[in-house]
């Protein structure tokens, strides 16, 4: 079991955990979408992990 987030560009973050895939989509947002970084808690974030086989 892992985890993963879809960012809505299309870009898949997958880790084995909570933590390690928010870090993941935090590090891209900060690359690809550095105007969203201001807008977005990492509690908003971890609503958006989905647990995947
Ligand atoms: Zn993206």
């Amino acid at each position: 079991m892992s985890r993963q987030i879809k960012c809505e560009c299309g870009f898949v973050a997958r880790a084995e955990t909570d933590d390690e895939v928010v870090a993941q989509i935090e590090g891209h947002i900060r690359t690809a979408h550095p105007d969203l970084v201001e807008t977005l808690s990492r509690d908003e974030i971890a609503t958006w992990v989905e647990v995947v086989e």
